[in-house]
């Protein structure tokens, strides 16, 4: 799966992303990492790429020209006649594990990350095909954002994680939490791992995870809760 980012600051997602499993997964040519820099496309000859908003107001506004010719250079390269383009902006619709794992069947996808004030609005019209959020706060950049949603929508293309059964019991997975997790040794501080666990039987393993999952889910996020029950009580 391809990832193009059009930033301000492709050191930062660069070096952000580019290690671990990501990075690993970069290596092994399963994921392709592009981070294109907008500065390098502005037409001003003292490399400008903000001006003031029309109107006043505070801060600064990308300007539409570097974004546009930016993105003309992604679609040059990327060769396809349609790819979707993510503007992460806290105007967006909220950025889920649900909108992840649709996200992770595209074969590319481009996203910009805004600076300063924002960026002109026209531009956004011309090549923006999804706005996301990651949160209801608002951050200096769309780095971060773009660095978050890359890392949860990776983890879901297949070849990523070591364990392809991984990301299907994790937390959110079925609008569910994830069971507790225990490791060696089994009692530690007074406290022992619980005997289903240690028994071998894999289905009551599975039973009581589900079990756990359920009240954990129940407990820690009813919100989750009821989208699970909802799904649970309406099969398609
Ligand atoms: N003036 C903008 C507004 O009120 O909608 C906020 C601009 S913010 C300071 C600068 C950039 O950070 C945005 O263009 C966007 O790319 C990014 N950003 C900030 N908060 C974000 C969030 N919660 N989710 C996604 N992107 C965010």
């Amino acid at each position: 799966m391809k990832f193009h980012i059009m930033t301000l600051f492709p050191e930062m997602v660069m070096q952000g992303l580019n290690t671990s499993i990501i990075g690993r997964a970069i290596e092994n040519q399963i994921l392709d990492l592009k981070a294109w820099n907008i500065r390098e496309y502005t037409k001003s000859r003292h490399k400008k790429v903000d001006d003031y908003p029309y109107g006043g107001g505070a801060g600064m506004l990308m300007q539409a020209q570097p974004v546009y010719d930016t993105f003309l250079a992604v679609k040059d390269d990327l060769k396809m006649s349609h790819c979707r383009v993510i503007y992460l902006t806290p105007q967006g619709k909220l950025f889920t594990q649900t909108e992840a794992e649709q996200l992770a069947k595209e074969e590319a996808l481009v996203f910009l990350c805004g600076h300063y004030e924002g960026i002109d609005e026209r531009v956004l019209e011309e090549i923006v095909t999804d706005e996301y959020s990651i949160g209801d706060y608002v951050l200096t950049g769309g780095e971060l954002p773009a660095m978050v949603m890359v890392d949860a929508i990776s983890r879901l293309v297949p070849g990523v994680l070591n364990n392809e059964d991984s990301a299907t019991t994790e937390s959110l997975h079925n609008h569910l939490l994830e069971y507790p997790q225990y490791s060696r040794p089994e009692e530690w501080e007074g406290r022992r791992v619980p005997e289903v666990l240690l028994s071998g039987h894999h289905l009551n393993i599975s039973k009581w995870r589900m079990e756990q999952s359920i009240l954990r889910t129940k407990e820690k996020r009813p919100d989750l809760y009821k989208k699970y029950k909802k799904v649970k009580d309406n099969p398609l």
